[in-house]
């Protein structure tokens, strides 16, 4: 049963003064201001909080201000025009500055004296929780001691509940309450202590940390949609591959890609860890240069070991090549979704990336200018690149392609004539086993998709 985790913490108020604490007023969003100065004129009281609070205070840039207030959504939406009230399970209300949104939460309680509206089901895990309450019972129901902190344009210090403050100082992620309870309330919030560990540089407490690979297969009842946006978050704010250790290290891989973390374990040369890796490295580099990253290729990777193994297992039984590719394709996104909800709109430029695999050992002309031209070419041929990582036999196929790019048709075309007895339509090679050399056949033939 759950455990109130109000039972098992002690609340202290302690008020950090200007003087005492890093932040400054124009470190945070005017637009954020704004909301707090109205909100107090309209009488309530009003705070920022949450990550916002803890990034200022160890002088990172927030990249979103969350305002937490005595007032109510609908007295929210009676202060401000640009006000739209949204959600089911929390009643949030999100202010509109053009593309800023200030999301203006009404302090909530996580225990129920039957007044409020608050829905838990059988292993304590929380379904909805309307409950309304003081800044303290606020507090209280956050995950981190670090995200439990509130600034107030008042006197501009900064209110600790919890002990958050010194948290941050120290840089360690302390769960509010009794450890196990408020895991089992949220399992996602497993997932929160890795990312947020990974993303701050914050080590996690012992008492945080030692529940996790424990209570790790909870959150697999979290729902796949939310876990898809968990893992955006995770894989695609910079921290990746810091992220996917402290994943591996906890015992959360196995539960978040069930299938990649078998075959990684089963890949004894790591040359699949290594590559998985290398997309993560690299997923981090591009967004530290400001480039775009895109969860079609992330995924891609992350899924790569689990598409190999399957491939590997669909042609023991002498599946016809190009129909073993599309099903190991469509089984690993399959039980892939039953975790996490990646929607088509990703998942099938995915597959297109993998299947597309198989087809750059072509050195057929007309071949060749088809592959060049498809609308996935290049995401492709990163991904190519990326397995020459772990797969160094597709060295020359990259070395091929990357100057198939810039070459003039022209050019190509004879280079390709010239070439002709020496590659034929050999297929490539996914599984980054030895290439065995087979007969050229006169015509291309089915297996121009022979992984
Ligand atoms: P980030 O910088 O990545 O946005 P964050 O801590 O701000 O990190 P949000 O998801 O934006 O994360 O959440 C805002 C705040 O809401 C958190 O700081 C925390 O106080 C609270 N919170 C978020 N998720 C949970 C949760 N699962 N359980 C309890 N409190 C939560
Ligand atoms: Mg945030």
């Amino acid at each position: 049963m759950e455990e109130n985790a109000q039972n098992t913490i002690r609340l202290q108020h302690r008020v950090i003064t200007r003087d005492a604490h890093a932040i400054s007023r124009k470190d945070i969003s005017p637009n954020a201001l704004r909301v707090l100065y109205k909100l107090r004129e309209g009488g309530f009281d009003a705070y920022l909080v949450g990550g916002a609070v803890r990034d200022l205070l160890i002088g990172g840039h927030p990249k979103d201000f969350d305002v937490a207030t005595s007032a109510t959504p609908d007295q929210v939406r009676s202060l401000f025009r640009n006000c739209r009230l949204i959600g089911r399970r929390f009643r949030l209300a999100h202010i509109m500055f053009g593309q800023e949104i200030i999301e203006v939460a009404t302090f909530r309680a996580n225990s129920d004296d039957g007044s409020g509206d608050r829905e838990t089901e059988d292993g304590g895990r929380l379904l909805r929780d309307n409950v309304y309450g003081t800044i303290e019972d606020d507090a209280i129901r956050r995950d981190f001691t670090a995200n439990a902190l509130y600034y107030t344009v008042d006197d501009f210090s900064v209110r600790d509940y919890v002990g958050g403050f010194e948290d941050v100082n120290a840089r360690v992620l302390k769960l509010i309450g009794d450890p196990d309870s408020r895991y089992r309330e949220d399992p996602v919030r497993m997932l929160r202590a890795i990312r947020l560990a990974a993303k701050l540089n914050f080590t996690i407490d012992d008492s945080a940390a030692e529940p996790i690979s424990r209570l790790a297969s909870l959150v697999s009842d979290a729902p796949p949609a939310r876990l898809f946006d968990e893992c955006l978050k995770m894989f695609l704010s910079g921290h990746a591959e810091k992220s996917f250790l402290g994943l591996e290290t906890h015992g959360l891989l196995n539960v978040l890609f069930p299938e990649t973390a078998k075959a990684l374990n089963t890949n004894s040369s790591g040359a699949l860890r290594a590559m998985v890796l290398q997309a993560l490295r690299n997923t981090d580099t591009r967004i530290a240069e400001g480039k775009p990253v895109t969860p079609a290729f992330l995924f891609a990777a992350l899924l790569w070991p689990a598409y190999c193994r399957e491939l590997a297992i669909l042609q023991k039984t002498g599946v016809d090549s190009t129909v073993a590719q599309q099903r190991a394709a469509d089984r690993v996104t399959l039980h892939q979704a039953e975790r996490i909800a990646l929607p088509r709109r990703f998942s099938l430029p995915m597959q297109e990336i993998w299947l597309l695999q198989s087809r750059f050992s072509q050195r057929v002309r007309k071949r060749v200018f088809r592959l060049l031209s498809h609308p996935r070419f290049r995401a492709a041929f990163d991904f190519l690149e990326l397995r020459m990582s772990g797969a160094p036999e597709v060295a020359e196929d990259v070395a091929f392609w990357r100057e198939a790019q810039i070459q003039s048709p022209e050019m190509l075309a004879s280079r390709l004539d010239s070439k002709k007895t020496l590659h034929g339509s050999e297929p490539g090679d996914l599984s980054a086993a030895p290439k065995k050399r087979r007969r050229r056949k006169p015509r291309p033939s089915p297996q121009e998709a022979t992984p």
